[in-house]
């Protein structure tokens, strides 16, 4: 009935904003494949034994279900914060420094929203993460973008990020250590020169560290800087390591003033007692979660030496995936290894590949799809 309305009754649609006028939503395909390794999600489901107590926790939430949710979701702050501090050794930060939403992509719009907006701008690094532009065209917030380092490390230094925020004097900077779509992880020294060029400009640092639990041993996190750099946020997720991607719950860390911005902005109950009974009873959990990490982080660099030994360029990754050059074009690669139930990533620079680290079974998958996908 809809898509029958004539051409007449069509031209009286409403114009949409002008900024949005032939744009395309964010749509990385979901496709029903043997081998999904696009989106970077752990390819391990909860046991059963988990399933049911997630079970139980929505049960009891949902005899409650006729009033609105803890709004400030105090208990589920408090427990990611027990969490953050043991996994980056530092000292439990209150709830109050501590805030959840339905992703980190709506915990980096809620940034965006409290801190970009008309005549701010937002400095991200290419090859970067394709939703910020996006948060910021929403915001009404300029994007701008400085480009990482050569192929294959794509590194940023110190002087490479205080050069690019005195050249655009933005608002906010966004550096994603593990950085996606290249995996590479940031020195420590290079986010202390971006949180105080910033902190001159009273400029806002985001450190995204969604893939930070992949990190190699001795990666130090972000974290760690919080106490003398009031101007930097770190996010999290239970997207990627934690196995949680299809309950949406990201977080942040950061000094409770920011947090407090956050809280004007957020939509009223905008976190349901559902996802709050799910996130926390995961995070009781979260060994069994976690406990897949340390074997993806062994397939991740077995998957890059074999890459290398094919004789692809590799970057280095301290995330979930790897990001190789094919030797062909690579919308045929993508193609072949997609018509053999191989589901990868066409992004980053031209001719570059992503590829999420699945199961021992799915990376052996790839390995030989790729092999008729790309022959040397
Ligand atoms: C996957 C990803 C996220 C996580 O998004 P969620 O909304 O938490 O699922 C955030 N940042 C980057 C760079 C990512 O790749």
């Amino acid at each position: 009935m809809l898509e029958a309305a004539s051409d007449t009754l069509s031209a009286t649609l409403p114009e949409v904003r002008e900024d949005l006028r032939g744009t395309h939503p964010y749509g990385a395909p979901q496709l029903p494949v043997a081998h999904a390794l696009n989106v970077n999600e752990n390819p391990y489901g909860p046991s059963s034994a988990l399933a049911a107590a997630i079970g139980q926790a929505v049960a009891t939430a949902a005899v409650g279900l006729n009033r609105y949710p803890d709004r400030e979701a105090l208990e589920l702050r408090r427990g990611l914060g027990e969490y953050l501090a043991v996994e980056s050794q530092i000292p439990a930060p209150p709830a109050e420094a501590v805030w959840a939403a339905n992703g980190s992509n709506e915990v980096m719009h809620q940034l965006l929203l409290a801190y970009g907006g008309p005549g701010r701008t937002a400095l991200g690094f290419s090859p970067h993460y394709s939703m910020y532009p996006e948060y910021a065209r929403d915001t009404y917030t300029a994007w701008v973008t400085a480009e990482r380092g050569p192929a294959p490390d794509f590194a940023l230094t110190a002087e490479m990020v205080t050069a690019a925020i005195q050249e655009h004097e933005p608002t906010i900077v966004v550096l994603t250590s593990p950085n996606n779509p290249t995996g590479t992880a940031l020195d420590l020294t290079v986010v202390r020169a971006a949180a105080a060029a910033l902190a001159v400009r009273r400029g806002l640092l985001v450190v995204d560290e969604a893939y930070g639990e992949f990190r190699r041993d001795g990666v130090p996190s972000a974290l760690t800087l919080l106490d003398d750099h009031p101007n930097v946020v770190v996010t999290r997720t239970m997207s990627k390591a934690f196995a949680l991607a299809g309950a949406r719950l990201g977080y942040l860390i950061a000094h409770p003033a920011i947090v407090d911005a956050v809280r004007v902005v957020r939509l009223p109950y905008h976190l349901s007692a559902i996802t709050q009974a799910v996130a926390s009873t995961a995070l009781a959990h979260r060994e069994e979660l976690l406990g897949t990490v340390a074997l993806l982080r062994r397939e991740r660099d077995a998957l890059a030496t074999h890459l290398s030994e094919r004789g692809h360029q590799v970057a280095p990754s301290d995330a979930n995936f790897v990001l190789f050059r094919s030797f062909a074009d690579r919308e045929d690669v993508f193609e072949a290894l997609l018509a053999r139930d191989v589901l990868i990533r066409a992004v980053g620079p031209a001719g570059w590949l992503r590829v999420s680290v699945g199961t021992p079974e799915d990376n052996s998958a790839f390995r030989t799809a790729l092999e008729e996908a790309d022959p040397r």
